[in-house]
């Protein structure tokens, strides 16, 4: 049994509000699909730790800024994906969990880290679909040849 909670909502790019900074799961940085988070968190956190020296030492808040900008081009459009799949399986039930067993089957090795790192690219999308509908017509050319 799992408990606790972690955010399943769209990522939201605005980290730092002044004084106060969005980090960790605060900020959405657990993946979308399988909500791994503490080698992402670990990671922003520590590069939010150079960029706040940095602002103290200089007075200025620009690396906040840089960190704000490097986190919305690590997450926004990869977690825009992982987003859609994360509303997906939160309808699945039981039957759909045992299916998508069957689905992983046909990823590559490549494609299933993706999806558990929620890192896509638009290719990696395309053949992923592509490859599943060619499952699924092959299947039902199967069934109808019987
Ligand atoms: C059930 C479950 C399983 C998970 N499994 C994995 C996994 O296998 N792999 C993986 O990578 N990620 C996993 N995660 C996600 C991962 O745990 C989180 O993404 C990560 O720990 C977030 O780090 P964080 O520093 O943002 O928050 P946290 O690790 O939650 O740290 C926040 C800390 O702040 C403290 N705190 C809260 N309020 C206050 C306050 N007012 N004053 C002082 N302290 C306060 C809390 O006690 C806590 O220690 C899992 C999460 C859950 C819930």
């Amino acid at each position: 049994m799992n408990a606790g909670t972690l955010p399943s909502i769209a990522y939201d790019p605005q980290l730092v509000f002044g004084n106060v900074i969005r980090v960790g799961d605060s900020a959405n940085f657990a993946t979308p699909t399988v909500g791994e988070g503490i080698r992402i968190c670990i990671e922003r956190g520590n590069d939010l730790g150079i960029a706040l020296g940095e602002a103290i030492d200089t007075q200025n808040p620009a690396p906040l800024k840089r960190f704000e900008a490097a986190c919305k081009k690590q997450f926004n459009t990869n977690y825009y994906f992982g987003n859609i799949a994360n509303q997906r399986f939160s309808q699945y039930d039981a039957d759909d969990w045992d299916k998508s067993i069957h689905h992983i089957k046909y990823l590559s090795e490549r494609h299933l880290v993706a999806l558990l790192r929620s890192e896509f690219n638009i290719f990696m999308v395309f053949q992923a679909v592509f490859k599943m509908l060619k499952q699924k017509l092959l299947r039902k050319n199967n069934s109808h040849d019987m």
